[in-house]
């Protein structure tokens, strides 16, 4: 059974773990699936993995947008990135890299912004980021909100 969405992400036990690039694919719980840490400090501004994988039309739960209408699948660590509205990880879609934003100690979780290379998300969602900026329900970048998402923030209040 998967570990409960409280429990530490840094005690669980790693799917992966890529020691000469120093990134680990964690299972986070069944409320977060996998995410991605990484086991040595960062600094800003470094590009701290080359990606690659297969680039197609479909999109898919851990597909990421590399252009328009062109998604990459197959990838082994950038596809179990998750999502905040405010990232410490940005993605470059020219030079295939992943980049820290900012300073990033051992052991943190590695974050994007969806919403940032995304026109649809596979599935819209409610955020849980904690960001003072929280945008609360994450959607692509050039799609409506679902009447899901419109309801989930009316039952928030928000
Ligand atoms: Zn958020």
């Amino acid at each position: 059974m998967a570990a409960g969405h409280n429990s530490m992400m840094a005690s669980a036990m790693p799917e992966l773990v890529d020691a000469a690039e120093g990134l680990g694919v964690f299972d986070a719980g069944e409320r977060c699936g996998l995410g991605v840490h990484t086991l040595v400090a960062r600094t800003a501004h470094e590009a701290i993995h080359q990606f690659n994988g297969i680039i197609g039309p479909e999109l898919s739960q851990h597909t990421l947008q590399v252009g328009p209408g062109r998604h990459i699948s197959g990838t082994r660590i950038i596809g179990y990135l998750s999502h905040s509205c405010d990232p410490n990880c940005r993605l470059d879609m020219d030079r295939f890299e992943l980049v820290t934003l900012r300073d990033t100690p051992a052991g943190d979780a590695l974050t994007i912004d969806y919403a940032v290379t995304e026109d649809v998300l596979y599935r819209q969602f409610a955020c849980h980021c904690g960001a003072a900026n929280c945008r609360r329900w994450i959607i692509g970048r050039a799609e409506p909100m679902s009447a899901e998402g419109r309801a989930w923030l009316a039952e928030e209040g928000l």
